[in-house]
């Protein structure tokens, strides 16, 4: 039993004795205003219904049980053993219990890298669409990070073997998408080296093909998380030709068939900043057997498939600790009494409360866009596939750049104690800073937005056709800017891409990304009032074009009396009508 999992009832709202309460106890799902609502427009009813106890389990593990097992793993990080007591060189990861305990959550009860892959996942008689995946990832990242990049990972392998190997995809999908402890098998993927991170063309692991069909693998990877995985996705140099045209994508596993270790060991274990409860190493491969996957000529083009998977993934993870910073910034902030008052009726502290609330709305929107995208992508619509090749490196991108800055913000909104690890804040700045830095900087991913998925795949018009059809549906007052800052925005992003030399592809990314979540936002608010709820939304429509899409003199006062009309509606929680929020917008 981990040393202090679940021992901190000492903490959570009402706690206070002057110091600022927590959510520790919370139901994140139930304190999220906006996901269920949201969830109703974007998932067919029948589903909807059969998951929503699910969610709420998932919710009440994330304040509770999980988030607890999470502060212990992430305080005491894996262990490498090089070697058994008889000598044999073993190089096994030691995790707490804590770490296998989120595991049988995460892998086991919820099923999370299974659930897009077989059907009978959370009762479901088919797999379940990547909406519902990326909701509950969306809820588990509001408790733990780390454990999600080889849960992401092991879901984006099943999803690359079984595009482009059915033998490979028959091998391994049942063991990858397990529920069961003593029968699963987690993924990894070993890409980056010493020279080649961004620049994967510089790799220099050399595979070589053998007499029975295998192929051995020598070299190093520098960077490689869930490393003590069943089995990797690794590029190397199938051909003698330069830059990524020469790669192959090879299966390595970790044991072979025979029973014996593969040739390649763990080295070393990172000391990370953040994702501290799960091991990223360094890897030599010495001969090493694996399996070609695909067409060994196109090897980088096929782990694409993976990295955009596991980009999504990130930016998803992005989106739910924005959500936790929020709900920890705002039950501290209505919990602390400052000056005779609680900080959150200070005016300039409620100010700081909407500035974390927009990010963080914009990336949940555009998480469940994306998802649904998605789902049309994988049933054959190939304009969807193409909104989908945008959408994913846009959000990835933006969302992960906000959430450092929304962690921060949330971190001070506690005071000092928000910088103590005693508090979940210390830990998501940690963990919020990697986003931008693993799966592609920000740099390269905004390149392959502007440059290759604006620039080259022609993903562009689908992308504005289809934000522009929901505008339809829109009050005409609110649709008319937005649709125009949505087309502004694609004009630059194509203006961008024909510069070419990377300089705007960050601003032109951002652009498009605000612009869609300004249609988004006007959408969500439109039916969710024509359903009889709450038409909030909207306003932050009018938010995202006048803060993100407009000039603004640092030096005007704006508009004082409407700032002050949204900041009541959002830091109060009070819902608004179809009238009101028009109005307000
Ligand atoms: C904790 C952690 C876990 C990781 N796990 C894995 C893993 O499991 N598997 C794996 O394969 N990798 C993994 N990585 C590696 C990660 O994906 C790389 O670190 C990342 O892609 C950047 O590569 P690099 O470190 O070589 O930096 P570099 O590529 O050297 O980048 C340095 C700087 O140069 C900039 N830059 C590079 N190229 C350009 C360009 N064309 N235009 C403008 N700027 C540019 C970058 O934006 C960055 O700011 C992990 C990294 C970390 C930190």
């Amino acid at each position: 039993m981990p040393d202090d999992a679940g021992g901190d009832a000492a903490t959570g709202p009402g706690q206070a004795g002057g110091i600022a309460p927590d959510a520790a106890g919370l139901n994140l799902y139930r304190a999220d205003g906006a996901l269920g609502p949201l969830l109703d427009l974007w998932m067919e009813a029948p589903l909807r219904a059969h998951l929503e106890p699910h969610l709420d389990a998932l919710g009440a593990l994330a304040g509770g049980r999980l988030d607890a097992l999470a502060r212990d793993a992430d305080r005491n990080p894996p262990t490498l053993v090089p070697r058994d007591r008889f000598g044999n060189d073993i190089d096994a990861v030691l995790h707490h219990p804590a770490y296998r305990e989120m595991q049988e959550i995460g892998l086991g009860r919820f099923g999370l890298a299974a659930m897009s892959h077989r059907a009978g996942v959370l009762g479901w008689p088919a797999p379940l669409p990547p909406i519902a995946k990326y909701a509950f990832q969306y809820l588990f990242a509001q408790a733990e990070f780390g454990l999600l990049c080889p849960i992401s990972m092991t879901d984006s392998m099943s999803r690359t073997l079984a595009r482009f190997d059915p033998v490979l995809a028959a091998a391994w999908l049942p063991a990858l998408t397990s529920q069961d402890p003593d029968a699963w098998a987690t993924g990894a993927m070993f890409m980056t080296e010493k020279r080649a991170g961004s620049d994967v063309g510089a790799t220099e692991t050399i595979a070589s093909a053998m007499p029975d069909g295998t192929w051995s693998l020598s070299g190093e990877k520098w960077f490689c998380s869930n490393a003590g995985a069943d089995a990797a996705l690794v590029l190397a140099r199938a051909r003698g030709v330069p830059g990524t045209a020469g790669l192959g994508l090879f299966l390595l596993p970790r044991m072979l068939p025979d029973g014996r270790r593969n040739r390649w060991r763990i080295v070393r274990l990172k000391d990370k900043l953040g994702t501290r409860s799960m091991a990223s190493g360094e890897v030599v491969l010495d001969g090493a057997v694996a399996y070609p996957v695909g067409d060994v000529t196109r090897g980088f083009a096929q782990m694409l498939e993976m990295v955009n998977v596991s980009r999504l993934s990130n930016g998803v993870r992005a989106a739910g600790m924005m959500r936790r910073a929020v709900i920890e910034a705002s039950v501290a902030a209505a919990g602390r009494v400052a000056f005779g008052r609680s900080v959150a009726d200070h005016a300039s502290a409620r100010r700081q409360l909407l500035k974390l609330r927009l990010p963080t709305e914009q990336a949940l929107s555009f998480t469940l866009f994306t998802a649904d995208v998605m789902a049309k992508a994988d049933a054959g619509d190939a304009g969807a596939a193409k909104v989908l090749r945008l959408a994913t490196p846009l959000l990835k991108f933006r969302a992960c750049r906000d959430a450092r800055k929304v962690a921060g913000d949330a971190m001070e909104m506690r005071g000092g104690n928000g910088y103590i690890e005693d508090f979940v804040e210390a830990r998501l700045v940690r963990d919020t800073h990697l986003g931008s830095i693993w799966e592609g900087t920000s740099n390269v991913v905004a390149e392959d937005a502007i440059a290759r998925a604006v620039g080259r795949a022609g993903c562009l018009g689908p992308f504005v056709v289809t934000l522009s059809a929901l505008l339809a549906e829109v009050p005409l007052s609110v649709a008319g800017p937005v649709s125009e800052a949505l087309h502004r925005a694609a004009a630059f992003a194509e203006e961008a891409a024909a510069e070419g030399n990377g300089t705007l592809n960050r601003q032109a990314a951002s652009g498009l990304y605000h612009a869609a979540t300004a249609v988004l936002f006007a959408w969500e608010g439109t039916m969710l009032a024509a359903r009889g709820g709450d038409a909030r939304r909207i306003t932050l429509a009018r938010i995202v074009l006048d803060h993100r899409l407009s000039a603004r003199d640092p030096l005007a006062r704006g508009d004082l009396v409407a700032e002050a009309a949204l900041a009541e509606a959002w830091v109060e929680d009070s819902a608004l009508t179809l009238a009101e929020a028009v109005a307000l917008a």
